[in-house]
């Protein structure tokens, strides 16, 4: 009886202490994990929305790069981050791509995160270097089929969206390529830009201002319709790929025993930062647009990830080339 008595107070202590945590959160800066290299599109969209983000929670967000292994390694250090609201992860699609592609992974990519809500759904682009010799999408498929050896393609990494494009590019082309990895599409940029790499597939959020600056040569876009701030460039299926859509949606993430109420916070800070004029007009710039505000929600984003795997586990399993 007496031990029971002792337990329950411990418990009592310690639910106390959360829930005052949980209160007054946050006391101190949070860190917010960008799985891949500074600089490219991922990381863009995150110090947007931190920014604002971080005025509202009245601490400072710092926005940590860990990019590798297409964006597992970052999600696996957040996965083992302490449970307190004070790391976060903002992943994209690859958080549901590299579940089946990668059949060891150091986390679980359903039960191992809370959810805070998704951010934003970014159109890719097929992009080549400036001087790279096709002029547009059919003379590119043309081109890189009869120079399959000597072509590079541009990823960040298994499991990286602009790996999963590349890969249902070879694959609508049944064309094997070789792929240089990078740590994210930041660096992978800097090489297209300076003629390392022939070609990539990349978010709108870090190819429009080079495909509007004719500093890289832009294709296609990966979306049902064209979007606002390339009104120019065609999308896959007007320049002759039928059925090649793929967009990257974006999620903030919290590793698994975050408290609810902190992740409703953070899920309440983030709506706000999707509302923000300047967030609106900076990603209409780069050519997206905010989730809408029900979807940057822990729910919606759970239900985004589950439909999201079950979406492309056919895909990936039927082109058979995993991670490992
Ligand atoms: N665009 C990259 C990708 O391929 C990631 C990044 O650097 O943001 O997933």
């Amino acid at each position: 009886m007496k031990k029971l008595l002792v337990t329950l107070a411990a418990t009592t202590l310690l639910l106390f202490a959360g829930g005052a945590g949980a209160q007054n959160y946050p006391e101190r800066p949070i860190t917010m994990v960008v799985p891949f290299a500074a600089g490219g599109p991922t990381d863009t969209v995150t110090r947007l929305v931190a920014d604002v983000m971080s005025k509202d929670l009245g601490q400072q967000i710092v926005v940590e790069n860990v990019g590798g292994a297409g964006g597992t390694l970052g999600a696996g250090r957040v996965a083992k981050a302490d449970p307190d609201g004070y790391t976060l992860l903002l992943h994209h699609i690859g958080m549901a791509t590299s579940a089946t592609l990668y059949r060891k992974l150091p986390y679980d990519t359903l039960a191992g995160f809370e959810y805070v809500g998704l951010v934003t759904e970014v159109p890719m682009t097929i992009v080549a270097r400036k001087d790279f010799e096709p002029t547009d999408l059919k003379s590119l498929i043309d081109y890189v089929k009869a120079n399959k050896d000597k072509v590079t393609l541009a990823n960040a990494g298994i499991g990286a969206a602009s790996h999963l494009c590349g890969m249902m590019f070879m694959s609508a082309i049944q064309t094997q390529l070789v792929t240089v990895p990078y740590k994210g599409t930041g660096p992978a940029m800097t090489d297209l830009l300076g003629g390392q790499v022939d070609f990539m597939c990349d978010q709108t959020t870090n190819t429009t201002k080079q495909i509007k600056g004719q500093t890289i040569k832009g294709y296609a876009v990966t979306t049902a319709k064209r979007v606002d701030a390339l009104p120019d460039l065609p999308t896959a299926e007007e320049a002759g790929l039928p059925n090649f859509q793929v967009s990257v949606w974006h999620g903030i993430y919290a590793p698994k025993g975050t408290p609810p109420e902190i992740t409703a916070r953070l899920s309440k800070s983030l709506q706000l930062a999707l509302a923000d004029p300047n967030v609106v007009a900076r990603f209409a710039e780069l050519g997206t647009t905010p989730s809408p505000q029900a979807d940057a929600t822990p729910a919606a984003l759970k239900a985004k990830l589950e439909s999201e795997i079950a979406r492309w586990k056919p895909v990936i399993d039927a082109a058979g080339q995993y991670a490992d």
